[in-house]
């Protein structure tokens, strides 16, 4: 993949990738589809290996932390593992299906909680397998009691997608940050398909600002810690100063010299692309041995960021 260099520009690319490192794989999941992990004091994580999240068992029910598509009625077959209790409280991260998709499977109508902007896009999904909240909040902070326990949701600004929530559980010093980063591999395409670059960069500090031990982040089977954060804080601030240098290196002249001058697309797609690959080839190759996934997504993520230093 790090072929792409000088006048030459590739509009079509191989699908052959580096074989995933070792310390990205992640654990086994079992023939069931998923693998719980107990993170303390009735907090458990779920994963089916590409989707993962949590839920808290209360003394007066379970908080489901989304709903993801690709766990199904997995989900409730994971609580079911670990409790009686019936789920009363279901908190959106953000609207996504692929994280909130099979909210219709949970019985008995829980209480469904999400920030007001996510009830919006969901009001215009209008898709009967993600049920509207039934309690939104408007402002950055909300608090949720349920049977003793405590979940803090902040509403930090716009990092993934209008409405994206970090959930706290600070009594369990646990922080999940669903579609922030993906813990022991590169983001997934555009830093995870960001809103607003600048904001995805900030929140990545607003996420250490917590007090807590385990991170859990949507995808990919590995709950984190704090260093994961700064992996991911030196790889997003990499691809900047290489966006930055090849910005400077490539001239739009010579890039675009092959293009006729009236097709003004075809040249700003010419330009951008021998941009973003003159960016990627100086991207330190040690990320490989850093990442997971780090070849498969580095051109999304670099032109996610050299788009934001044009307009951002
Ligand atoms: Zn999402």
């Amino acid at each position: 993949m790090g072929n792409s260099s000088g006048a030459e520009v590739h509009f079509t690319q191989k699908a052959s990738f580096a074989p995933l490192p070792d310390f990205a794989i992640g654990p086994d999941i079992p023939s069931s589809g998923y693998l719980t992990t107990d993170l303390g004091g009735g907090l458990y994580g779920v994963t089916s290996g590409l989707v993962n999240t949590m839920f808290l068992v209360t003394k007066r029910g379970v908080v489901v932390l989304d709903a993801p598509r690709d766990l199904g009625d997995r989900f409730l077959a994971a609580i079911g593992e670990v409790t009686t209790q019936p789920v009363t409280h279901l908190v959106y991260s953000h609207a996504h299906a692929d994280h909130t998709g099979s909210a219709d499977l949970f019985p008995g109508s829980p209480t469904v909680v999400a920030h007001e902007l996510t009830g919006n896009l969901l009001k215009m999904a209008n898709d009967p397998h993600r049920p509207l909240p039934t309690e939104t909040f408007s402002g950055r902070h909300h608090t949720l009691n349920v049977g003793g326990e405590r979940l803090e949701l902040e509403y930090p600004g716009d990092f993934h997608q209008p409405g994206n929530l970090f959930v706290h559980a600070p009594d369990h010093r646990v922080l999940a940050v669903i579609d922030s980063f993906t813990v022991k591999s590169a983001p997934f395409f555009r830093l995870l398909f960001t809103a607003h670059v600048p904001t995805y960069v900030a929140s990545l500090n607003w996420i250490l600002d917590y007090p807590f031990d385990t991170i859990v982040t949507g995808h990919m089977s590995q709950f984190g810690k704090p260093e994961d954060v700064e992996i991911t804080k030196q790889y997003v601030a990499d691809l900047h100063s290489s966006g930055q240098k090849a910005l400077k290196m490539v001239d739009y002249n010579d890039a675009v010299r092959h293009v006729p001058a009236e097709n003004r697309q075809a040249r700003l797609k010419v330009y951008v692309d021998t941009v973003v690959d003159t960016a990627a080839d100086i991207m330190p190759k040690s990320w490989a041995d850093r990442l997971g996934g780090f070849d498969i997504f580095l051109k999304d993520n670099v032109n996610v960021v050299v788009w934001s230093l044009l307009n951002d």
